[in-house]
């Protein structure tokens, strides 16, 4: 079936109702027929509900249908996109353990992969995403995870995720994409090799800025990959908090079960039932919005670069894009809304954001509604100025989320802003 289809049908069986849309089950937990049953739902004896924190009927349509777009196996819905992504490199690394990730990335994963994880005594080792050849001597036998966005926020690059993915499976290790950017909609890091891919669900997926959440989906028979692999003991030995459990032998998708058994059940970034419910309405539109949302940033990004004022326009379509050719291969459906111009400094970086009337000055993307801003000041502030140059950002960068309306309107609005520099 074509993605329209399922996402409006996919992971939703009508209950005796006929409820047409997918119900909320606003509930904390879960009667047990009877003693047996409790026990064999906590061995795993038998798969059913417990308790919200682990599973949930209406998040669980949610995570069907997100893995189903995506082309995986299973999925992981967890309370925000940077759960989703602790949660899948928590997975993968211990302490003692390296992963290696790109230099562009959003800010709240970059800070994660360097000061957060490192407390836990996990170290990051940075690649740049426009030479994915450069992984290869930062792996060693404690490499457990590559990490990387498909389509970075917001210097807008495209990665190479073929070679990306060959250079992991030549050194088995897993590696791990946040989609969120272009959704399953626009690009299937899957079907390019792709092990596992985390989601901030509060972007596009969401789509007029309702909710925070965010997910994790594992491609079919990762096992193969992780099973007898010396990177990954903790697939491969009992596991001791969960009695002795040893999840390569599971015929489940073993990813996520991981993530779901020990983090959401320690840690408990659980999303709410609500929250999975205005994601399912999301995913309904998704499709054509991305659709919208790209169209309308292709003509917008070309018409900033032929203004006199712009240094550089960041859009992979664009006819001079160093990412063009990449967007073709990956992204020949659109390149999402997500775009980003170089002015020639801070100065007139601000008098062009507090000069837009339409645009909203908010840190956050995919929204029906079109964002701006100013990275160097809040996404990224707290890099130093040579992690700033790493993530692609200089002084004079905007940012801009192309929403939903009128890209006529758009352009000018931006112009009357341009004509204060
Ligand atoms: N990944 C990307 C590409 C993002 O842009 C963001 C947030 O801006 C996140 C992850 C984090 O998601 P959340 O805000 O849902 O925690």
């Amino acid at each position: 079936m074509e993605k329209e289809t399922l996402a409006i049908h996919s992971g939703y069986v009508k209950d005796s109702q006929g409820t047409m849309a997918v119900p909320i089950y606003q509930t904390t937990a879960y009667e047990f027929r009877d003693v047996e049953h409790a026990g064999n739902l906590f061995a795993l004896k038998e798969l059913g509900n417990i308790y919200t924190r682990l599973n949930n009927p209406t998040t669980e349509v949610f995570e069907k249908r997100l893995a189903t777009l995506e082309g995986g196996a299973g999925a992981l819905a967890t309370a925000s996109g940077m759960s989703a992504i602790t949660y899948s490199l928590m997975n993968v690394a211990e302490s003692g353990d390296n992963i290696i990730a790109s230099s562009k990335l959003y800010g709240g994963s970059l800070t994660l992969l360097t000061h957060t994880l490192k407390r836990f005594g996990i170290e990051a080792r940075f690649f740049d995403i426009e030479n994915p050849s450069s992984i290869e001597s930062l792996i060693d036998e404690n490499s457990k995870g590559i990490f990387f966005e498909s389509l970075s926020n917001p210097s807008v690059d495209v990665a190479d995720i073929e070679a990306i993915t060959e250079i992991a499976n030549r050194f088995n290790i897993l590696t791990i994409v946040d989609n969120t950017v272009p959704t399953p909609i626009l690009c299937n890091p899957i079907s390019s090799g792709v092990d596992v891919v985390v989601h901030s669900a509060s972007k596009y997926i969401t789509g007029q800025g309702l909710a925070i959440g965010g997910a994790i989906v594992e491609r079919e028979n990762i096992v193969e990959k992780i099973k007898d692999n010396p990177r990954y003991p903790q697939f491969n030995k009992p596991d001791e908090s969960y009695h002795g459990l040893v999840y390569v032998d599971l015929p489940l998708p073993i990813f996520t079960l991981r993530a779901r058994l020990l983090f959401l059940r320690d840690m408990g970034a659980t999303l709410s039932p609500f929250n999975s419910w205005l994601f399912i309405q999301g995913l309904e539109t998704l499709p054509l919005r991305m659709k919208q949302h790209s169209d309308s940033a292709f003509t917008i990004a070309e018409f900033l670069n032929s203004h006199p004022k712009i240094k550089k326009v960041n859009y992979p379509e664009l006819i001079d894009s160093k990412n063009r050719l990449l967007a073709k291969k990956y992204l020949s459906d659109g390149a999402s809304g997500l775009l980003s111009f170089e002015l020639e400094n801070s100065e007139n970086a601000t008098k062009v954001v507090d000069g837009v009337e339409i645009f909203s000055l908010v840190v956050n993307i995919g929204d029906s509604k079109s964002i701006i801003t100013h990275p160097a000041s809040t996404t990224h502030q707290q890099l130093s100025d040579n992690e700033m140059v790493e993530a692609g950002i200089s002084k004079g960068l905007i940012r801009l989320s192309i929403g939903l309306e009128s890209a006529k309107d758009l352009m000018n609005d931006l112009e009357q802003a341009l004509a204060n520099i």
